[in-house]
């Protein structure tokens, strides 16, 4: 029997179509287990309490934890394609603690305590996602290894240094962030180059299609009705139009991330930057005994243009970064996902870093748009005129932010008051990106600064002040 490419496809003996065709999206969708065709669509018009738009890890945990703070509200999810479709199953699986807002940032917005407090939450959010798929028996190949960070040349090391520095500054300590002499970083990940890093006990490898899907079935489980392949083409308040129906509740949540541009009325809240990723073949237990991550520490190094990594559950390396071109008017396709060249620049990175990896077979090319808010800084928040509640620009770091946005939405949709809905995130309004071509001008700019200056490092050994400039000018 030949082997048929993924996808719906015609295969060499014949056209055959595959009964999942989402498997192709990604390595993730390609190995979780179970089917991934899609449920019924909104069957018609219906009420409801609660109206989520969107069944990434936002719109399913809001969904999970409203059911469990009240079993007998009336939850909908509306969901384009299918659970998981978005970045949620397509991601790096790092669950971390990482907030994509540096704590001088939103110490800056909100008082150094605060951002102590957004902190410690982000770090207890990591343990909750673990606590939760333990208890609703989701096997997502859960691993806390924490991260590992690379230096690899003295301009990294500066950083590495930095970023403990300012740990230490609002109260982290050791066994928060530790800074790591070439010896012990070698040790996590025997990469070419090190001379030295950090490590955060802080962050889980997961595989997040298994999450996503694992998710699905918990809030059915607990009544949630989710419709897939029901596109939203209009949330107003009290209603959301679909092509199938209205759905019409008192309270409406928007968690359409890196789509959200496409809704009428958000064309600049959220910009749709590309992140790309690859998984290898699974490797040699003698190759891994080379290269580490034996508690599988997800790892990266502190170069500008961000790359991410993790050793799967199965042996593979799975691994992403940026680089891909942002797209006019916030446009996103599927075409967009494939861009040889930057998958290309990431299977190089990876046997530059591991050379043992040589000419690695890569057998599952992928990617995925992430939310950018204008400031760089992710948001939730419920609007009580409109009763529209909305979270999301995460950047790269929405696998645990997602859980905390859900309990947060959960708190603020229930009247309860909490310590979460106190958190400087929390009712946060991320200005508008500017009117196009500026935008797709200013996000590829930065795209280029970022990939440059790591060659002018690399090169030179001195910092690229147009990284610098570029970096204040998104707002990072
Ligand atoms: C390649 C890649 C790697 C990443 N790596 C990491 C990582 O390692 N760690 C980390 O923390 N974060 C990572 N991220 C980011 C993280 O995955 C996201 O921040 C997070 O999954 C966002 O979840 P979400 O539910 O808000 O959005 P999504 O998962 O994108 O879900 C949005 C959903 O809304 C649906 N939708 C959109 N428009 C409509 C509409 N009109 N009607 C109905 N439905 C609609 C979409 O189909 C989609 O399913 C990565 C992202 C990508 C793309």
């Amino acid at each position: 029997m030949p082997d048929c490419p993924r996808g719906p496809v015609t295969c060499h003996d014949g056209p055959v179509t595959r009964p999942d065709p989402y498997r192709s999206l990604s390595f993730w969708h390609d190995t979780v287990p179970g089917t991934l065709t899609p449920g019924g669509p909104l069957p018609g018009d219906t009420e409801a309490d609660v109206a989520i738009v969107g069944g990434g890890f936002t719109g399913l945990w809001t969904a999970y934890y409203l059911a469990r703070r009240d079993p007998g509200l009336r939850i909908v999810v509306c969901e384009r394609e299918i659970a998981g479709f978005g970045a949620s199953g397509r991601n790096g699986g790092w669950c971390s603690a990482l907030f994509p807002a540096s704590l001088g940032k939103l110490a800056r917005m909100a008082g150094h305590d605060t951002a102590t407090a957004m902190q410690r939450a982000m770090q207890a959010t990591v343990d909750e996602v673990g606590a939760v798929a333990a208890a609703e028996d989701i096997d997502c190949h859960w691993a806390k290894g924490g991260t590992v960070m690379l230096a690899r040349s003295p301009l990294q090391l500066d950083r590495a240094r930095a970023e403990v520095q300012e740990a230490r500054e609002f109260g982290f300590g050791e066994e928060d962030l530790r800074l790591l002499s070439g010896n012990e970083a070698r040790s996590h990940a025997a990469a070419t180059k090190v001379l030295g890093g950090t490590y955060t006990p802080h962050c889980a490898a997961i595989h997040p299609a298994r999450l996503a899907r694992g998710l699905l079935a918990a809030v059915r489980r607990a009544g949630v009705a989710v419709y897939e392949q029901t596109p939203v083409l209009k949330l107003s308040a009290g209603q959301v139009a679909t092509a199938s129906g209205t759905v019409r509740a008192r309270h409406i949540v928007r968690a359409t991330e890196g789509y959200t541009a496409a809704l009428p009325g958000y064309r600049r809240a959220v910009a749709p930057v590309y992140s790309l990723m690859i998984a290898t073949q699974p490797l040699e237990p003698a190759v891994w005994e080379e290269i580490g991550l034996g508690t599988r520490p997800t790892f990266g190094d502190l170069r500008h243009l961000i790359i991410y990594g993790q050793r799967t559950a199965d042996g593979r390396f799975a691994f992403g970064g940026r680089g891909a071109p942002y797209h006019l008017g916030s446009s996103v396709r599927p075409s967009y996902d494939q861009v040889p060249a930057v998958f290309e620049a990431l299977r190089r990175t990876l046997a530059e870093l591991f050379p043992v990896l040589g000419e690695v077979e890569v057998s599952h090319h992928w990617g995925g748009p992430i939310g950018v808010p204008r400031d760089w800084c992710a948001s939730v928040g419920l609007d009580p005129e409109t009763g529209i509640g909305w979270a999301g620009g995460y950047v790269g770091d929405g696998v645990s932010t997602t859980n905390l946005a859900g309990r947060t939405l959960a708190d603020l949709i229930t009247g309860t008051d909490s310590e979460i809905t106190r958190l400087p995130w929390v009712g946060h309004k991320s200005p508008d990106w500017e009117p196009e071509p500026l935008r797709w001008l200013g996000l590829n700019a930065g795209l280029r600064v970022m990939s440059v200056a790591d060659r002018h490092e690399d090169r030179t050994g001195r910092p690229s002040k147009a990284a610098a400039f570029m970096g204040r000018f998104l707002g990072e």
